[in-house]
């Protein structure tokens, strides 16, 4: 069952606490409440998002913070079956212009040994995110 738009203000206005930077006017957490409530399919998935954004996110810079914390483990409600999940989020990063490597953490992640671990992104060395078209490294 689709979270009714109370459920979503309720957990946004936790993220307020929680997450450094998040934004607190009235008009700002009208437009991240209608987001989410657009992109979470159920109750479930919102209660998941409740607890994982806030440990993945360490500084909030726009909804497609949200929406990737979300993509790591759901597919958002509002992308139609034939559009990709991947392009979508590369689409809404490219509009925002958050960092397609990173997603505005500032950390990118890294396999080193088999292990994993995050090392300084290059957006944050420059302090601008990286676009999507200086990232043909690896392809
Ligand atoms: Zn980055």
């Amino acid at each position: 069952m689709k979270p009714t738009l109370k459920q979503v203000a309720d957990v946004v206005e936790t993220f307020c606490e929680l997450i450094p930077f998040f934004p607190k006017s009235e008009g700002a957490l009208k437009v991240v409440i209608k987001d989410v409530h657009r992109f979470v399919g159920s109750q479930e998935e919102l209660a998941w998002l409740a607890t994982a954004a806030p440990l993945s996110i360490d500084k909030y810079e726009g909804l497609p913070c949200l929406r990737a914390v979300f993509e790591t483990r759901y597919k958002p409600a509002d992308v139609s079956p034939e559009e990709g999940t991947a392009s979508f989020a590369r689409r809404e990063m490219e509009k925002a212009q958050v960092c397609p490597i990173c997603y505005g953490s500032g950390w990118e992640q890294v396999e080193r040994n088999g292990l994993s671990s995050v090392r300084e992104c290059a957006c944050r060395r420059t302090g601008k995110p990286v676009l999507v078209q200086n990232m043909k490294r690896g392809a």
